[in-house]
This record gives structure tokens, sequence and C-alpha cells, in this order.
């Protein structure tokens, strides 16, 4: 024990030397990194809890600063946390006496190429700052989270995130055409030779990191492929007779072809509380370059809408969403604090066939948890082979109703054959249950993570465990 205090007084001094006016051990920022947006932590913070403090925070300004100060972590065997915007919502970053590794000084954009549609960041960038960027050149990445305006670029990579237009541009994993990692043991694994569209030497690095959660080395550099933004758009809203005949729509949409770009499909409980009208209701918006198929989409899915029982409302709900899309935790903390309630919420993703099932299930079963107030639900991110449901809970403020409501959740999903995470990923909060989800696969993810990362210091305790 003395031993290991030694060895972080040891590193704290040779990070203090080699990165001088770029380290912070203060009070004040400690207890600013101690927790990210993980409702638990901020329950815990709000009750005067204790939260895990870092050790320190650094602000490094290349992949060889970031090779440097890893390398220094090795040698003193002290653990590391990469840190980007801080906004994730599962205990990402949280992790006592840790050094802190945030990335947010390497936040140049490198390059953009208008030919390619393609364009080199630093992982340190502001998604929002990128989007602008991009939309002053008459392109747009369209990765637009809830948490646009506090999210960088190496944390989306991180966490495996999604956006609000994925249904047509794909989440993350769809952009990321190349990546630069500075690995576990400081050794910096580059961009390949030539950037291209596609190749067939060999399974692709750059997954192994896109989801890792800075368990598997810290991304430095993305290459993200962009889009012309798009000139034309539709936007409507319609009510189904039930959630289901509204999944039975979009199902039928996305296997012919007529995907939109965003599609909200809300059940009664969530209508009411975000457009006070308890009915099933699908918000719909497509974007095209071409009028003519942006007609043709439209029409389409106007048929489909109509052959599954939906009833048009016109375009309100869809102003209503599009102007309060990113106000989430201060209004869901407006309704639910003067309750002595909290919030959370819980994202997984099914098959069509399995859909309907987990639904209700979820509805029904966490409903049941003693403490749990209310559940909404809506599904967002469509693919040819299903969706992602969203579901937004509210339960008594306090911790053991948390965790009550938590493992009923996980076992509900686990059970009707959906997965734990869509997007938010695992950090402290789910890292209990990803051994049922992923089976012996686990096993040789930690075989890598082991290879890569001998001494466990990338940001331990986290969804592969230490
Ligand atoms: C209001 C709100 C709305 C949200 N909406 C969405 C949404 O619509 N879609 C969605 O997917 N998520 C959403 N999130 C969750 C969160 O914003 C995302 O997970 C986001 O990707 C985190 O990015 P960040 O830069 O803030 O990462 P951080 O919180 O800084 O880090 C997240 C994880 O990535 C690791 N990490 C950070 N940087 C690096 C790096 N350079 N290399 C390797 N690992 C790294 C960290 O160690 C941590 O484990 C929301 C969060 C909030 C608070």
């Amino acid at each position: 024990m003395g031993g290991e205090h030694l060895s972080k007084e040891k590193l704290v001094e040779a990070v203090e030397r080699e990165f001088p006016g770029r380290v912070s051990k203060d009070e004040t920022t400690l207890k600013l990194y101690s927790r990210d947006y993980w409702p638990l932590a901020l329950l815990r913070e709000t009750r005067g809890e204790a939260l895990p403090r870092p050790l320190l925070v650094v602000w490094p300004e290349s992949a060889e600063e970031v090779s440097k100060l890893v390398k220094l972590c090795n040698e003193y065997r002290v653990p590391f946390v990469p840190y980007a915007g801080g906004s994730g919502v599962i205990g990402g970053t949280m992790c006592e006496g840790c050094v802190v590794i945030d990335v947010k000084r390497m936040n140049r954009i490198l390059r953009f190429s208008e030919e390619d549609a393609l364009v080199v960041v630093e992982s340190g960038v502001m998604l929002k700052k990128l989007e602008e960027y991009l939309n002053s050149k008459g392109f747009t990445l369209r990765h637009i989270p809830q948490s646009f305006p506090e999210a960088a670029v190496g944390g989306l990579i991180a966490t495996m995130s999604t956006g609000q237009f994925s249904t047509k541009y794909g989440g993350i994993e769809e952009l990321v055409m190349d990546l630069e990692v500075v690995a576990p043991d400081g050794g910096i694994v580059p961009l390949r030779r030539n950037i291209v569209p596609r190749a067939a030497t060999g399974p692709e690095l750059k997954r192994l990191f896109i989801g890792s959660e800075g368990q598997l080395g810290i991304i430095t550099k993305a290459v993200l492929k962009v889009f012309p933004l798009p000139e034309h758009q539709w936007k409507n809203a319609y009510a189904f007779p039930d959630f289901e005949s509204g999944l039975r729509a979009v199902r039928e949409m996305m296997l012919t072809g007529a995907v939109p770009a965003v599609a909200r499909l809300y059940d009664k409980d969530d209508s009411a509380a975000r457009f006070h009208d308890a009915r099933d209701t699908l918000i719909l918006v497509f974007e095209e370059n071409s009028k003519e198929i942006l007609n043709a989409k439209v029409s389409e899915a106007r048929r489909i809408v109509a052959k599954h029982g939906g009833k048009e409302v016109g375009a309100a709900p869809v102003d209503k969403w599009l102007e309060t899309r990113f106000d989430v935790i201060s209004e869901l903390k407006k309704l639910v604090v003067p309750l002595n309630l909290w919030f959370d919420t819980i994202e997984t993703a099914a098959t069509w066939s399995a859909l309907p099932k987990v639904y209700r299930a979820f509805k029904d079963r966490v409903k049941r948890v003693k403490g749990v107030y209310a559940v909404l639900a809506h599904a967002s991110h469509f693919y040819t082979t299903g969706a992602c449901i969203y579901f937004t809970l509210t339960y008594e403020a306090d911790e053991q109703t948390y965790w009550r409501m938590w493992e009923e959740a996980m076992r509900t999903l686990l059970e009707t054959g959906a997965t734990i995470s869509h997007h938010h990923g695992v950090g402290l909060l789910r890292a209990k249950w990803v051994a049922e989800e992923l089976g012996a696969g686990l096993q040789y993810l930690k075989k890598v993570k082991r290879c890569l990362d001998p001494q466990g210091l990338a940001n331990p305790g986290k969804w592969m465990g230490d």
C-alpha cells in the first residue's frame, strides 16, 4: 500500500515536470472530473455523497504527448482514463486514483476533402464545432445525438454513439473510416497508409476501438465520412392504433427503401408527456438532395403509413421535437425533483420479431418494481432488421429503488431477446450484466485486453472488468 502511494507521488512529479501548466490536481478540478452525467452519480452528488476522485487531470496536445503520458503511467503502474466531452451517462470516466487524460486540447480539424467527402480530425474536437465547420463548407456529419453541444469525437467513437439522424446515415461506426490510437502500453497505432473506402487486408483494426470505452487505448485521430447538406426536407406526424402497428409501418419503410432520416415512434405515455396527445405517435423527417427522390420516398411512406392504420396529425409534434430535442436533463429535472423523484434512460435494440415482446414486457415488469413511478417509451434508430427502443424512467430518488429497477430492466431485456445497451454503453453501470449478454465471447475480448494492456491500467473496472 505504501509502495503504491509512493509510486503515485513519483508519477505526479514526473507528469508535472513533463507537462508544465497542463496538469491540475486542485480540489475544484478533481471534483469536476469525478463524475460524468450518469444519473446515479448526479443523485449522489446532489446528496453530498463522495464520488471517486481522480489523482490528477492532464491535457496533452498530441498523440506523442498522450504516448509519453501513458508510458509514465505504465512505469509507475498508475491507472489512467481518457476523457473527452464528459457527457457519458454510464460512469465511463469515473475512476478513483486515475490519471485523467483529457483530449480536449487535441481539437484541430486537420483536413477536409469535399471531393472524397471526408474529414480528418483530432479526437478532442467538439462535435458542435465540427458540425459548424462542415456546415460552413456545405457539408454535415449528420451525427446529432441529444448531447450534441457537450460531446467530443473521441468520446462518441469510444462509446459507439448514435444520433437522431441515424436511420438514414447510421451510427458513428458507419462514419468512422479510420483511427489513430495510443495503445495502453504507449505505442501509437497510426492511421493506415492510404485512406480508402474499403480494403480486404485483414480485419479492420479500427473496429476494436469503436465502443471500447477507453479500455483498449486512447483515440487521438479519426477519419470520418461527411455528406452534402440536404437541400430538401419533408416532415409530418401520424397517430397509430397501437405501438405495434407503428413498428410494422417503419419496418416496411426500411425494407422497401423509403428510409427516413428521422423516425421516432412514441408510445401513448411518452406522447402524452411530450406532445400532450395520448396516442401512439410517429414523427417522420425525410431529407434528400434530389426533390424527385424525396417525393418518391414520401409518397411511398404515406402509402405504407395508411396501410398500417396511421392517421395524419400534421407537423406540430415534429416541430415540438425539433425545438426541444437537446433540453433533456434540465427538462426532466424540472419535472421530477419537486416530486422527490429521479430519472434515468435505458436504451435497447432487438429484431422485429422480438420488439413487441421486449416493449410490452419491459413496460409491464419495470413499472411493477416498487418505487418506479413512470416508464415512457419510444422507438428510434431503425434498421432493416429491427430497431432501438428508448425507455425514460422516473422513480423514487433512492439508490435501492435505482438498483431494483435496473436489475429488473436488465433481466427483462436479456430474457426477451434484446441487448442491454443500444448506444449508451456499459461503463460502471452495466458492467455486472455484460457477461450474460456476451457469454464466452467476453473471455476472448479479455484476452485481447490483456495482450494490449498487460498491467490492466486502461480505464479499469468498466465493461470488460479489470
Ligand atoms: C443529455 C444527454 C443526451 C445524450 N444523448 C445521446 C444520444 O442521443 N446518443 C448517444 O449515443 N449518446 C447520448 N448521450 C451519451 C453521451 O453523450 C455519449 O455517450 C457520448 O458519446 C459521450 O461523448 P463524450 O465526448 O462526452 O465522452 P466522455 O463522457 O468524455 O467519455 C465516454 C467514454 O469514452 C471514453 N473516452 C473518451 N475519450 C476517449 C478517447 N479519446 N479515446 C478512447 N476512449 C475515450 C471515456 O473513458 C469514457 O469511457 C447523451 C448524454 C447526455 C448527457
